[in-house]
C-alpha cells in the first residue's frame, strides 16, 4: 500500500511497511487479530505518521524497516500498488514472472535469441540445444522398443550427437559451410560452431546464422526422411542454410570491416558488401538556465545494472555557479532505478531549499520519460505525487552524457557510499574535476 490518509489500510492485516503485512510477519492468527480493527490513520497526527512505544518495538521486532513505508500527499486516499511490477500495475505477465521458476542463463543464450536468427528457428534450435528432440535413443529410454538406426546415413544408431555432428550429411554440409567461411569444420557441439568465426560483427553474425540453420535443417532433414520417407536431401540442406543467411543479412545493422578477405566470403554467399553506416558526428552543449531558475543535472550509477548504486545531482545557476552538489550510495538497484532516484533527490532536495523554479536534466531519456509522462516507477511516483503541484516552474529534458559528466562524477562518488549514506557539499567541491562548461562545444564520440 501506499500511505494517503491511512483511512483505507488496515493496521494488522494490509502490507503498507513493506512486502508483507504485520499480521504475516509477526505469524499472528485470525484469532489472535479478533476485534483489532485499527487502521493506519489511528497512528497519524496531522498527516504525519507518529510510531512509536509499543507499535514500534512490534515493528522492530519483525524485519520490515519503517524506512520502506511509501508515502503520497496526506490528503489523498491509499492506494494499493502490485510489488511485482515496477510501476505498480497488475498484470498476469507480472504475476507469472514472479511466480515462475526461472533457468540458468546459458552461454548460447544471448546468440540464438538474436534478430538476426528467424523467432521460429530459434526455438528449433533452442529445443536441439536443449537435447529435447525425440531420436531413437532417447525413445528408447522411454521404453519404446525400435530398432536405433539414423535413418539418414545407416550406419549409425540414432542418437542427437550423431544426427549434428558426426552423420555424413551432417559433416558434408558443416563442410561446405565453413569452407565458405574460410574456416575447418570440425567441430561436435554448438559452443565450438559459433566460435570457430573470428572476423567482423557482420561475418560472425552470418556464421551463427548459419550453424543455426544447418542444425535446423539437418534435423527437419531427418524429420522428413523418417516421416514421408526419401532420401537425404542435400540441395535442400544447402539451400535452407542459404535461406538463413540471407535472411540475417537483410535484418543485421553492417559492422563490415571492408577488408578483402570478408568482401570474399560476402561473394561467395552472393551478398554485397557495403560499407557500415557513418556514425554522425554529435554536438551538444550545457546550456545554463535563465535568470531565477535552478537548473539540476542528475546521473544515476549503477556498478553491474543491477548492482551496487548511487546518485549524483548537480545544482547550478544562470551564471552556471555551483549552487550544490549531492550524491547519494542507495544500495543494490538498476540503472534505471539509480536515474529516476536521482531526478527524485534532485528535486526534493530543490524543494527544501525553497528552489521552485527549476529546470531538470538527465542522460536518461527513459528516466526524463518516464517523469514527463508521468509512468514513474511506484516508489517514485508517490514521492513525486507528494511534492510536483509545489514548483512554479519545472522542465524536464534530455541531454546527451558528453554534456552531463559533472552529475556522473557525483553518481559515481554516489555508488561508493553505503545505502542512504550522502554526501551534500555547498558549491563546487574539490571531487568534481571537470565540468560543463556554457560556451563549450561537446561532442559524442
Ligand atoms: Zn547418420
Amino acid at each position: 500500500m501506499v500511505i494517503g490518509n491511512g483511512h483505507k489500510t488496515d493496521l494488522w492485516r494490509d502490507a503498507w511497511i513493506d512486502d508483507e503485512s504485520l499480521k504475516d510477519s509477526l505469524q499472528l492468527q485470525k484469532a489472535d487479530l479478533k476485534g483489532c480493527r485499527a487502521k493506519v490513520c489511528d497512528v497519524m497526527i496531522n498527516g504525519q505518521m507518529v510510531l512509536e512505544g509499543s507499535l514500534l518495538d512490534i515493528i522492530e521486532e519483525t524485519d520490515q524497516g519503517v524506512h520502506n513505508i511509501v508515502r503520497t500527499h496526506h490528503e489523498d486516499e491509499d492506494y494499493m500498488v502490485w510489488r511485482g511490477d515496477e510501476k505498480g500495475k497488475f498484470s498476469v505477465a507480472s504475476a507469472y514472472e514472479v511466480i515462475r521458476q526461472k533457468g540458468q542463463k546459458v552461454a548460447w543464450h544471448n546468440i540464438i535469441w538474436k534478430n538476426h536468427i528467424h523467432p521460429t528457428s530459434a526455438g528449433s534450435v533452442w529445443k536441439l540445444i536443449q537435447g529435447c528432440a525425440a531420436t531413437n535413443d532417447r525413445l528408447q529410454k522411454m521404453g519404446i522398443q525400435l530398432a536405433s538406426q539414423c535413418q539418414v546415413c545407416h550406419e549409425r544408431a540414432e542418437t542427437l550427437d550423431h544426427l549434428l555432428w558426426d552423420c555424413r550429411a551432417a559433416k558434408q554440409l558443416w563442410g561446405w559451410a565453413a569452407r565458405e567461411f574460410g574456416v575447418n569444420g570440425s567441430f561436435s557441439s554448438f559452443m565450438q560452431a559459433f566460435k570457430v568465426v573470428k572476423h567482423s560483427l557482420l561475418i560472425r553474425t552470418l556464421w551463427q546464422a548459419a550453424v543455426v540453420g544447418i542444425a535446423v535443417s539437418l534435423w527437419r532433414n531427418r524429420n522428413k526422411i523418417v516421416f514421408d520417407g526419401g532420401r537425404s536431401n542435400e540441395a535442400w540442406l544447402k539451400m535452407e542454410v542459404r535461406r538463413h543467411i540471407c535472411f540475417a543479412d537483410r535484418v543485421t545493422k553492417g559492422g563490415f570491416t571492408g577488408s578483402s578477405r570478408e568482401e570474399d566470403i560476402l561473394a561467395r554467399w552472393g551478398l554485397a558488401a557495403r560499407v557500415e553506416e557513418l556514425k554522425l558526428r554529435k554536438e551538444c552543449k550545457w546550456y545554463p538556465p535563465e535568470a531565477l531558475v535552478i537548473k539540476i543535472n542528475c546521473d544515476g550509477a549503477s556498478k553491474g545494472n543491477p548492482g551496487q548504486a548511487g546518485l549524483g545531482c548537480v545544482f547550478r545557476d544562470c551564471h552556471g555557479f555551483f549552487l550544490l552538489v549531492k550524491a547519494k550510495g542507495i544500495g543494490f538497484a538498476t540503472n534505471y532505478e539509480a536515474e529516476c532516484g536521482a531526478i527524485m533527490e534532485g528535486l526534493e532536495e530543490a524543494v527544501k531549499r525553497g528552489w521552485l523554479k527549476v529546470w531538470v536534466e538527465s542522460d536518461s531519456t527513459a528516466a526524463i520519460q518516464a517523469f514527463a509522462h508521468g509512468s514513474l516507477p511506484w516508489r517514485i511516483a508517490a514521492r513525486w505525487k507528494l511534492i510536483n503541484s509545489i514548483f512554479q516552474f519545472c522542465l524536464f529534458s534530455h541531454n546527451l552524457r558528453e554534456a552531463n559528466f559533472s552529475a556522473d562524477q557525483a553518481a559515481k562518488k554516489g555508488a561508493s557510499l553505503n545505502l542512504g549514506e550522502e554526501l551534500s557539499e555547498e558549491g563546487k567541491p574539490p571531487w568534481i574535476v571537470r565540468w560543463e562548461n556554457p560556451d563549450q562545444v561537446f561532442v559524442k564520440a
